[in-house]
């Protein structure tokens, strides 16, 4: 890095830091080094907003307060404690993660990255964000705000640059847990994808695209599959309901569910709920048990 690179990496790091110190909003995950709280705000935060997961996320915690405690519990338990998050498999992952950890780590999670990137469901971002949030370690991690925040600070030349190689080139060597939560805040609250805000921006003089960056507007959602108008995902989001009402984890006639999950269900309907079902065994929600010729859905254990 050139000497003018150099001192403007340091001015703008200077300003991003002082805007987070004065702006950064006080989420309870940024309270406590606590690894196992960490990783569920990162694994809760990976496809729900912030608002959500804040309701969430205490509820959880209460329910499961320690990895180990989370790691033998059953998928009933962890799916009622999960309700309103969505993405149901995110929970299960998690706890065959605490499973994985009891089982072979003593239940305390490792202060690596290549430690955590060994277990299941923990990729590069999440093993960064854990190593750096909970164990202090100066890594470098690229979410979809970081992305965006450093593609427009730093425009790569050719594309296809690596934004990874970027974000550890600008890490400063002290108070990296601040420096990536900054980056994050302002992708968030600033330097959103569809509008960012460059008067408000703190580090504005300083980026190549301020101003420049047209606000755009959402595509339009590409139509989601269904039955009758319903998206599958709520059909999905159904059958989980089902299940947890089931009394001592009891199982349900696939054709029974079917009609608990679905307006004037015919035997019409069962390849498609099939197809459904077959989703949710491979996430490792459900389980799917032939008797008498019959098949029974029950949750996973
Ligand atoms: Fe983003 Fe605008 Fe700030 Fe640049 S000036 S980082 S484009 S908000």
């Amino acid at each position: 890095m050139s000497g003018k690179s150099l001192s403007r990496l340091g001015t703008l790091r200077r300003r991003l830091l002082a805007w987070y110190r004065s702006s950064a909003r006080p989420l309870p995950w940024r309270k406590t080094h606590n690894p196992y709280r960490i990783l569920v705000s990162e694994v809760m935060l990976q496809q729900t907003q912030v608002n959500r997961v804040l309701i969430h996320y205490r509820r959880f915690l209460k329910r499961f307060p320690t990895l180990r405690s989370l790691s033998r519990a059953g998928t009933a338990d962890v799916l009622r404690a999960w309700r309103g998050m969505g993405y149901n498999n995110r929970a299960v992952r998690l706890r065959n993660l605490a499973k994985e950890v009891c089982a072979t780590m003593g239940g305390r999670l490792p202060g690596t990255v290549g430690a955590l990137r060994s277990l299941p469901g923990i990729g590069r971002y999440t093993a960064g964000a854990v190593a750096c949030f909970a164990f202090g370690l100066p890594v470098a991690m690229v979410d979809t705000n970081i992305q965006r925040v450093l593609n427009r600070l730093f425009p790569a030349p050719q594309k296809g640059s690596d934004i990874w190689r970027t974000a550890e080139d600008i890490l400063p060597s002290k108070n990296a847990y601040s420096w990536n939560q900054a980056l994050m805040e302002l992708g968030a609250l600033i330097c959103t994808a569809s509008s960012p805000r460059c008067s408000d921006c703190p580090v504005s003089a300083l980026c190549p695209s301020a101003f420049a960056v047209r606000s755009t507007f959402r595509k339009p959602a590409k139509a989601e599959p269904g039955k009758d108008g319903i998206p599958d995902r709520i059909y999905r989001g159904r059958i989980i309901e089902v299940l947890r009402h089931l009394d001592g984890g009891r199982s349900i006639h696939v054709r029974q569910l079917g009609k608990r999950i679905k307006r004037n269900f015919t035997a019409g309907d069962l390849p498609w709920l099939r197809t459904l079902l077959s989703g949710l065994v491979r996430d490792g929600l459900v389980f799917l048990r032939a008797r008498s010729g019959n098949e029974y859905v029950s949750f996973a254990e």
